[in-house]
């Protein structure tokens, strides 16, 4: 019986935790990638708590940066955005945790780096809005989308052993 009880207590602690667990796109930029700074953007999203379940390495093409990007087509600075994204290497993630889409955006910080807050990435890095260094999905509809495009093969099933440590 007691194992009995044990196994639907973890069914349902995890039910729990499932459920309130989102996934985000998080993209370091070329100027990320030139810089330097893909290391300390990994670490902080990690020492966070947040779980990585999708990296590579890629360089896309116009038609691919478009697609990214197609909410802002209609922008004056939507063609500079294009060819900065495909200026180089970028590293596409996949985050999941508890409220990763906003807690990400925080850690982000604003999308133009001179009103983004010290301690945040772009805060901390960045000084022009067209070299911010990392993107983060805005919403979960849209990271959805977002790692559906980066992401076709799918991305990693697992969960970290600490998930005990980091959530209550
Ligand atoms: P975010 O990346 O913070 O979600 P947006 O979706 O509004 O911001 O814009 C996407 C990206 O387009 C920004 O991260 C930035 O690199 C670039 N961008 C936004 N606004 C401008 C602008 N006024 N001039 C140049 N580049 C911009």
């Amino acid at each position: 019986t007691s194992i009995y009880i044990y196994i639907l207590q973890s069914q349902f602690s995890n039910k729990i935790h499932s459920a309130k667990m989102e996934q985000t796109f998080i993209m370091i930029k070329p100027d990320g990638v030139q810089r330097g700074l893909v290391g300390e953007i990994i670490g902080r999203f990690e020492k966070k708590g947040f779980t990585l379940k999708g990296l590579k390495l890629v360089t896309v093409d116009r038609a691919f940066a478009e697609k990214h990007y197609a909410d802002l087509s209609a922008k004056p600075f939507f063609n500079g955005l294009v060819e900065y994204i495909v200026s180089g290497p970028v590293v596409a993630m996949v985050w999941e945790g508890k409220n990763v889409v906003a807690t990400g955006r925080k850690i982000i910080g604003a999308t133009n780096p001179a009103e983004s807050a010290p301690g945040t990435i772009r805060g901390d890095y960045a000084i022009d809005i067209g070299r911010n260094v990392i993107h983060g999905s805005d919403a979960v509809e849209s990271g959805r989308k977002e790692i559906a495009l980066w992401f076709p093969e799918g991305i990693a099933e697992w969960r970290s052993s600490l998930h005990s440590w980091i959530y209550e």
